[in-house]
């Protein structure tokens, strides 16, 4: 049994609303390499037509999506 005392403080993590939000897509179809054809860091609406009209000229049909955010993290009140 440690004798060490832990003092924890509760804090909030939160959204940061000023924050820009940001989508991305990598096409990963592929036997034995991924494809690998990147959309760039955008919008969701962007990101979201830039995978189906890669589809559309590829048939490839499976992507890894990143949404990245911001947040704040504050000691609770
Ligand atoms: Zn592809």
């Amino acid at each position: 049994m440690s004798r060490t005392a832990y003092r924890f403080v509760d804090y909030v993590t939160r959204q940061d609303p000023t924050g820009e939000l940001s989508w991305s897509a990598v096409c990963v179809s592929g036997d034995e390499a991924d494809c690998g054809a990147f959309s760039g860091e955008t919008d969701e609406e962007t990101a979201v037509k830039w995978m189906a009209e890669h589809t559309r000229d590829t048939e490839h049909t499976r992507y890894r999506r990143t949404f990245v955010d911001y947040a704040t993290v504050e000691p609770k009140a």
